[in-house]
Parts: structure tokens; sequence; C-alpha cells
């Protein structure tokens, strides 16, 4: 079956999606993992609203609480029943919630779930996540647990109704699953080999995206890079990024994850050459040791890494490179954990998510002999935290002085009240605090400030009051930002388009 089309999947209204007066019931997603992930949640979320739930407005009163699980990272599957050992004192008192369980441990798991936690109503896989209002209704009516599971893709997550987190930014897949096999990752057995999306469909979402309002898109899949491998075009992702920069109105590009092995000069020359694509680069090193990366089956070295980054920041001398580390991988010697402290030493990453190894069942790495015991794992991951916060801190300093102009995010809550500081993203995608100047325009979530680097931490630099510096640049996604409140109060706004979907509150930060 061609996973090519662009046509929107139908969800049809559920009549379990309302209560027996006639009001739609509500749901809350729960999701634990990776961006992925969180994308995968809106498309829930969007194909739960076609068939005529509702946002909960109180997560914990919530109808139908659906669980997307996550089985790349570290205890997955205690955070899942946990999760669900709560949820079954609750279901005693308030009979008619339902539970369902989605996403990688899902599809991993299976049945074992309803086995493990009898009160689930529903399991879905990664496969079949626009399954899930059928599921419910028919776990409804036949009172009975529904376990679907599919072995592959039947429709393009992408075509699912989908309801966007912010106004803003919005993530588009280009691919779903993976034709690399690392030892250590559950990805392939999950959610299969890689399917490619046609050019022209990222582009239309892209386009119907920058419409309602979006200034930054960010390009997801396992392994962009190979974007194409599928139908036989090894520079279509550098076409794509270089397609993203005729859209009218897009101005920050940005894609994740891209992989070593298969990072060609076309990719960053694209990146160099075309001005919204932003420079940041999120890649992948796992370890500095070449014989570790052997075992983990990463076909990149520590000098091919090396070289990538140097061609990038030749291209893009201002580009911010963060990446991933593993620490502890079976066999990992201290010579072997030395060879990845060198190359975190030498490759300045702006900042880093590092990873103590832990076995994930199923992967190929949880049956070899050699693991490295926890005391030791423990030690090694402390003394790389220690260098790459150094490292960063270092990084983030040399940013003092300059001028950067920040996507504004939706308020930190509290704690940007007790700073009086709001918060944003640089171009390079690094977290800035800034002050609003006593008197001046306040930007709204969406707009962009330009604001000066003031002092600096290992997470972030703040922009703290510089005279004559700060100003705000209103953009389409603050007016977007505007409409949706207004819509949120019920309030016609001027501009709002008649009949638009609704796209739901920014501020519900229950995925
Ligand atoms: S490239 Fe490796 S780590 Fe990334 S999804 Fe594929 S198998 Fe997993």
């Amino acid at each position: 079956m061609s996973l090519a089309s662009a046509d929107p999947t139908v969800i049809d209204p559920s009549p379990a999606a309302l209560r027996a007066d006639g009001s739609p019931r509500s749901y809350t997603v729960r999701t634990l993992g990776c961006q992925m992930n969180v994308h995968d949640s809106e498309r829930l979320s969007g194909s739960l609203e076609a068939a005529g739930y509702i946002a909960a407005e109180d997560a914990d009163q919530a109808d139908v609480i659906v669980i997307n699980t996550c089985a790349v990272r570290e205890n997955a599957a205690n955070k899942l029943y946990g999760n669900l050992g709560q949820l079954a004192s609750v279901k005693r008192v308030r009979t008619d919630m339902q539970i369902a369980v989605g996403g990688c441990l899902a599809q991993k798991d299976q049945g074992v779930i309803v086995e493990k936690a009898p009160w689930v109503d529903v399991v879905f896989g990664t496969h079949n996540m626009g399954s899930l209002p059928a599921l419910l209704e028919r776990a409804r009516h036949n009172q009975e647990a529904q376990v679907e599971i599919l072995e592959s893709l039947e429709v393009f997550p992408s075509t699912l109704p989908t309801k966007r987190d912010s106004a803003s930014s919005g993530w588009v897949s280009i691919s779903v699953g993976c034709n690399n096999t690392c030892t250590f990752c559950i990805v392939p057995a999950l959610r299969g080999k890689e399917k490619d999306r046609r050019p022209g469909d990222v582009l239309a979402e892209v386009q119907a995206l920058v419409d309602d309002g979006a200034i930054e898109i960010t390009l997801l899949g396992q392994n962009v890079n190979t974007y194409g491998v599928e139908f036989g075009d090894r520079q279509a992702f550098s076409k794509l990024l270089r397609a993203m920069g005729e859209i009218e109105g897009l101005e920050r590009v940005r894609f994740t994850s891209p992989h070593p092995a298969a990072f060609t000069t076309d990719v960053i020359e694209a990146m160099a050459e075309t001005p919204n694509v932003m420079p940041s680069l999120h890649m992948p090193l796992q370890s500095g040791s070449d014989s570790i990366l052997r075992s983990m089956k990463r076909s990149y070295r520590s000098k091919k890494f090396l070289g990538i980054l140097d061609e990038v920041r030749e291209l893009i001398p201002n580009a911010a490179i963060t990446t991933d580390i593993i620490v502890g991988f079976p066999g990992e010697t201290d010579e072997d954990f030395e060879d990845t402290m060198r190359v975190v030493e030498q490759s300045r990453f702006a900042s880093a998510f590092t990873f103590q190894y832990s076995i994930r069942p199923g992967t190929p790495a949880a049956t070899m002999d050699n693991q490295v015991p926890k005391k030791v794992v423990q030690e090694r991951y402390e003394r790389l935290m220690a260098l790459q916060e150094r490292l960063s801190h270092e990084e983030n300093e040399a940013q003092i002085g300059q001028q950067v102009n920040v996507l504004v995010s939706v308020s930190e809550g509290r704690k940007d009240s007790a700073t009086h500081r709001l918060s944003g993203r640089a171009e390079d995608n690094r977290l800035v605090h800034f002050a609003v100047p006593e008197g001046a325009e306040v930007p709204r979530p969406g707009d962009v400030v330009t604001v000066q680097v003031t002092s600096a931490g290992s997470f972030f630099v703040v922009a703290d009051e510089v005279p004559g510096v700060y100003s705000v640049r209103r953009t389409r996604a603050g007016d977007a930002y505007d409409r949706r409140q207004a819509e949120s109060c019920g309030v016609p706004t001027p501009g709002a388009t008649p009949g638009a979907v609704n796209l739901g509150l920014p501020t519900i930060r229950t995925r």
C-alpha cells in the first residue's frame, strides 16, 4: 500500500464521544518521551477532537485519559505502570472513565499491558493512531478492552487531524521509521523501516501551517538526512531545505535528528545558503570511541564526526551545535570514555543531552555480556556532565555583547514573573531570558524581539536592559496567538477566519 497520498484521513464523529445527556466527553493526553511523541500526541488530540471529544479543562477530571508511551527513554515501563497504578484507584470511583495506552511501549508490550493492568480500555500502537476513537467506541460498546497493534503503517500519520500546541511553531514529519540498526535503539523494531513522505505533501503541510500564522517549522524524522531513500533521491533532504527557503512568511526552519553517517556537504551548503534555515544543528555523537561506535553499529567514526563539525562551522560560523551522548555502553573501557571526553572537548557543543546507558529490553545491546557496573557509569556520567556544563557556560559567555533576535515563547509562568523577564529562542536555538525595559512595548508570544546578551549560565543566556537596543517586531505568529486567545474566550477578532479549525489554547500543557 502506498503511503504517498496527501489525502487527509477522515475521522467520523463517534457516538462514544457523547455522554448520555448529549454533552461531549473530555480527554487529556499524557506524553512520555521524545519530540516525535509530542507531535504524535498532537495527532491523537486532533483525531479525538475530530470524533467529537473536547480537551479537558481539568486533566484529572478527563473522561478519557490517553498515555502516549516511550520505549526509548530510561524507566519508560516503570513510568507507564506507575501512571496506570494511580489511575486504577481513580477508575474504581469513576467507572465511566476510559484509559488508552499508545505509542512505542504499547507497540512493544501489546497484550501484556492489559494483563498487567486490566483496567486499561484500549491499547493501540504507533502504526494505527487514527484508530483511537474507533477503539474507544468499541471498548465502550463491548465493555471489553481492545488491543489493536498493526505491524506496519496503513496511512502516513501526517494525514491525521492535528491539534497544534503552538501558534508560532509547528512540527512537520518528513519520514517515520529508520533503516539503521543501532544496537541500543528500539526504534527500528517498533517504528519499522523508513517511510518518506513526498516533498509536495511536506511542503503543502508547511504552507498550511504558515498560512495559519506559524513562522517557525521543525522538520522531524528519526534520521532526516536519509530522507529520499525510499523514492531514490539522495539529495532530497537538501532540496527540501532549499524549497523551504521559497516559502514566503516562513522565518525559521529547523530539523531533527540527522545522523552523522549520511550527513553530506549538499545539506551543509543548503543550510548555509538558505536564509531561513537557522544556524543550529543537533548532531548525535553517542560516543567518541571508535570501538564503541562500532559496537553500537554507528557507521561513522570520531574523525568523520569532527570533520562534519569543522565543515559546518566553516560555512555557518555562528552555528550552535548540540548532541546526544550515551555513557557506559556495554564494553566501554576507561580509554573509550576518555575518547568521548576528548571528542566532546574538541566539539565545543552548545549543549548536550547525556544519558547513562541502561538496558532496553528488545535491543541487541541488552544481551551484550560486558555491561558496565552502575557505579562506574555514574562516575563517568558526572565527569562528562561537569565538562559539558563548563563548555556550555563558556559558549554562552561568548555570546555576551551580541545582539540576538528572539522568537518569544509562551510565558514560563512563575519563574518569569519572579524574574520580570520573558523567554524565547534565539536564531541558533539558545534559550534567552530577556527583560522588557520599563514603558517599552511588551511582545506577544510569537513576536520577535532584538536584545543584547548581558550574562550567561550553562543552560541559557540573559539579556537585561541595554539602552537603545530593545525592539519588538510584531509578527503574524503574534497575531495568530491573539486570535487563539480571543477564540478561546469566544470573542471574535478582526482577521479571524470564520469557521477556522479551533487549534486550542497554547497554554494547556497537559501533553
Ligand atoms: S539512527 Fe540509530 S538511534 Fe536513530 S532511530 Fe535509527 S536506529 Fe535508532
